[in-house]
């Protein structure tokens, strides 16, 4: 810890260093740490999970793009190699392309109070101040070009309720978009619904029209990796972390300017400690659910019905799809679960953040 602090406050130090000998120097010392930094910070965006499970070389693992740089306890202090909460290994059920069994942690852990998980590792712990100035200087001007944000406060613990919790209940849909988007799409209008959906990358880049109508209808996205490779916890870390960010990436795109991807699902709810990782240094909570209506394997609309009537709790995350195929049985589902939710005194939510 004592190595890290130093080397945090150099940085800062360096760019407003010399006031005097601004002329020559300044001008190069300020490329110099604009470099530094920016070394730094591309260093951090994608690998950082894997820095902070093996030990660090050098660098403090967290330090978002400049300004947040100083943060006094560091990652160490988090202890965040240990706590490896037992991967979830559980490969899905037999279909290769839709996900299907629960996640591997079991326990809905939303029975009624959504409280914080126990762990959450918090990367940068104490540091979620966006524009906190660091030591006594003065915070300068060589603001490094930001890159995307690498979330400080976004925990690594499994979400597995809704944002309120109490008689709410979040609604997600997969594998999407996809044809019957618009039509689960439809029916939460007509219904006054909210949900989360859960996209794959390259769907939503080939359908960016219809990432920008779930956002303007009010609903939220989530990351549901590249190609859906399942199962997504037996690959390796580099593999998980080409899943993970660039689906993010190219579901902003095509949602435009300032759109927020707070999730992210691992296919078949493949979590493991590294790759919740990778989505919380990516700025998503890994977010699993409570209740599997088991849609893709189309059982019957009264199944999926019943397994909602069922399984739900306040404060629970459903599952659905509104991708990876015929999906009329979840439309026709959908359709009596919202009425139904409705009269049983759900308010529809997000899960939470
Ligand atoms: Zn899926």
């Amino acid at each position: 810890m004592s190595s890290l602090h130093p080397v945090a406050r150099s940085l800062p130090a360096r760019s407003s260093h010399t006031p005097a000998a601004r002329n020559r120097r300044g001008a190069l010392r300020s490329a110099c740490a604009a470099l530094l930094v920016a070394a730094v910070v591309s260093g951090c965006g994608t690998a950082q999970g894997a820095l902070q499970a093996s030990t660090p070389p050098s660098a403090p693992p967290v330090a978002p793009p400049g300004t947040t740089a100083a943060s006094p306890g560091g990652p160490g202090t988090s202890g965040s190699p240990s706590a490896p909460a037992a991967p979830s290994t559980r490969p899905p059920g037999g279909s290769d392309a839709v996900p299907a069994t629960p996640p591997g942690a079991p326990a809905p852990s939303a029975t009624t109070a959504p409280g914080r998980p126990p762990e959450a590792p918090r990367p940068g712990s104490p540091q979620p101040a966006p524009g906190a100035p660091t030591a006594s200087t003065p915070p300068a001007q060589p603001a490094p070009p930001a890159p995307p944000p690498a979330a400080p406060g976004v925990s690594a613990a499994l979400v597995a309720s809704t944002a309120h919790g109490g008689r709410t209940v979040a609604l997600t849909f997969d594998d999407g978009p996809g044809p019957a988007t618009g039509q689960v799409l439809d029916v939460l209008a007509q219904y006054g619904a909210k949900a989360t959906f859960c996209q794959i990358g390259p769907q939503a880049a080939a359908n960016p029209a219809m990432v920008k109508r779930i956002l303007a209808a009010g609903h939220r996205l989530c990351d549901h990796s590249v190609h859906h490779p399942q199962p997504f916890a037996a690959l390796s870390h580099d593999r998980q972390v080409e899943e993970i960010v660039p689906a993010r990436d190219m579901i902003v795109r095509a949602g435009g300017a300032g759109t927020e991807v707070p999730w992210f699902r691992a296919p078949g709810g493949g979590f493991t400690a590294a790759n919740q990782q990778v989505a919380a240094a990516a700025g998503m909570r890994p977010l699993t659910w409570t209740v599997d209506t088991r849609d893709w394997s189309k059982p019957g609309v009264p199944a999926i019905v019943a397994s909602v009537q069922h399984g739900l709790r306040p404060g629970g995350v459903v599952l659905m799809h509104d991708g990876g195929g015929d999906r009329s049985q979840t439309v026709a589902a959908l359709r009596q679960l919202l009425p139904w939710l409705t009269a049983q005194g759900y308010g529809f939510d997000f899960p939470a953040v």
